[in-house]
């Protein structure tokens, strides 16, 4: 028996915005990968399965777990279970990942313990030091962890399995990435059907802002740039790999069906990169008529966005999507890679924004290259960005993903120490105990430098456009939706913080 777990999550009441975890998307392919090579396989996805459960995260009051507990997981493992794979995709997540790793253990201490997801991939080293896990699967998994359990199974070793790392004498031994796949359409389909999705729809648990009953999904698979503040090089190489349009509208199709869908989520690094793959998508969409609504919540490249892709995406159901010029100086775009033009970054924007898209851009502040200069020019970026009618920035403070490159120099110059806070600092990024890692700029500054950037945007914003604002917010109180990130906060800080308020009080010991 193989038994594949998604952990509990974290929901945190820190910060501008909840954070919440989503549907397993990675893990639903690994699952579908494992029944596709005729394993016997089950799957607890321990955070659908509680999702209104909750209990209090060690140390942080202002954090809770959400989901089961590590007993109850337990509990649920079958016991002939011979391989335990876990997924564990943001860093975030990897102190309660590696605490439910040593209860499965000691209930199981025969069983293989593979780790897979970003945040392995990132540090398998520090995984193997530090965790019972046996295996970490690196990269793209779905290949990698069907040879595993193929080895296993014929008790060949572990060292003939490409794309893993494992402890071998007390040291971890990698064998490197395995190559990414290129046949993506071949890949099986999400096996939704063994998650509770529907608990996630019915609670709108995903990342999108709220446009009705939503599934995440994944159009494209890599992303061909190298920013060194990202782990997505590491994770995926530079590879861009698209599906076809025809097979990912299929897709779509079939969730509208079963699972009476209304808008997609797509989770994808960069959908848009191709010219001709984001039309070729959107006619497909267009011509099937199937009357939903599509999102890139977690932005996407600009450099072939222009008036006529704009009017494909709105045409096709896009109605969100956003940008990340990441900084206003390109001094910092030239130290972090980030290869963004800002001129044409502005006319895309024009484009979006004039075509109805509600498009959100991502400022991120404290780089260590930045100073109060760059800074400066950031918020002149910002200004502009809200005089264009764009209707939502992030601004965030830098925080060091493991993997990145950024990650590595600054690991080399001795400034990080990898213990459970550093892992967890990300979920900070918008509070003031973030540490600034800007030589120029304390924490203190660049705390108030962010929440000067968001007075900027949104009061001018408000200022030019003030009947957008009052339209957006009043469809927000009266019915819970979220048309804009701002819409998505006023609903946090006024109705669902307050519920899961009251919700952590009664779980309090
Ligand atoms: S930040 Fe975006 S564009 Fe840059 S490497 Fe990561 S996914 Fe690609």
């Amino acid at each position: 028996m193989i038994t594949l777990i998604n952990p509990p999550g974290i929901k945190t009441f820190s910060g501008l915005q909840m954070h919440t975890p989503n549907p397993p998307l990675g893990l639903a392919y690994i699952a579908a990968a494992v029944r596709g090579a005729g394993f016997d396989y089950q799957v607890i996805d321990a955070t659908g399965l509680a999702l209104d459960a909750v209990s209090p995260y060690p140390d942080r009051p202002d954090f809770m777990v959400q989901g089961l507990t590590p007993d109850e997981i337990v509990g649920k493992i079958y016991p002939d279970s011979r391989v335990i794979g876990m997924t564990c995709m943001f860093s975030t997540l990897w102190p309660l990942t590696n605490r439910l790793a040593h209860s499965i253990r000691e209930k199981f201490p025969e069983a293989l313990l593979v780790l897979g997801g970003e945040h392995g991939t990132a540090v398998p080293e520090h995984v193997l030091g530090t965790s019972p896990f046996d295996v970490v699967v690196l990269g793209e998994g779905e290949e990698t962890f069907i040879d595993l359990l193929r080895a296993q199974q014929d008790g060949r070793p572990l060292g003939e399995v490409k794309g893993i790392a494992f402890r071998r004498g007390g040291h971890a031994v990698s064998n490197g990435l395995s190559t990414r796949r290129r046949d993506v359409d071949a890949i099986p389909l999400p096996d939704w059907d063994r998650f509770p999705i529907e608990e996630y729809i019915k609670r709108h648990q995903t990342n999108g802002i709220n446009l009705g009953r939503s599934m995440p999904i994944l159009g494209t698979r890599g992303c061909p740039f190298q920013c060194t503040f990202c782990s997505n090089p590491g994770m995926w190489t530079q590879r861009w790999i698209a599906r076809n349009p025809v097979a990912l509208a299929n897709e779509m199709d079939l969730y509208v069906r079963k699972y009476g869908v209304t808008n997609f989520d797509f989770q994808d690094l960069t959908a848009i990169v191709k010219r001709q793959w984001i039309v070729d998508f959107c006619r497909e969409l267009i011509a099937r008529d199937l009357n939903i609504t599509w999102q890139m919540p977690s932005g996407t490249r600009a450099e072939v966005f222009d008036a006529e892709v704009a009017d494909l995406l709105y045409r096709s159901g896009c109605r969100a999507l956003a940008f990340a010029p990441e900084s206003g100086s390109p001094m910092i775009l030239r130290a972090v890679k980030k290869q963004v033009d800002l001129d044409h970054m502005l006319d895309a924007m024009r484009a979006a924004v004039k075509r109805g898209l509600k498009l959100s851009c991502f400022i991120v502040i404290g780089f260590p290259d930045d100073t109060p200069a760059t800074l400066r020019r950031t918020l002149r970026l910002i200004r502009r960005m809200a005089l264009l009618g764009v209707w939502d920035v992030a601004v965030s403070k830098f925080v060091p993903y493991p993997g990145s490159a950024l990650f590595k120099r600054l690991q080399s110059e001795g400034k990080l120490e990898l213990d459970d806070r550093f892992f967890v600092s990300p979920m900070d990024f918008y509070t003031a105990q973030a540490p600034s890692y800007a030589n120029a700029v304390s924490t203190q500054r660049l705390y108030w430098t962010m929440l000067w950037m968001f007075v900027n945007f949104y009061v001018l914003s408000f200022a030019l456009r003030p009947w957008r604002m009052i339209r957006t917010l009043t469809r927000a109180v009266l019915t819970g939706t979220e048309e804009s990130r701002y819409a998505k906060w006023f609903v946090d800080i006024f109705y669902t913080r307050r519920r899961w308020r009251k919700i952590a009080s009664e779980a309090a010991p």
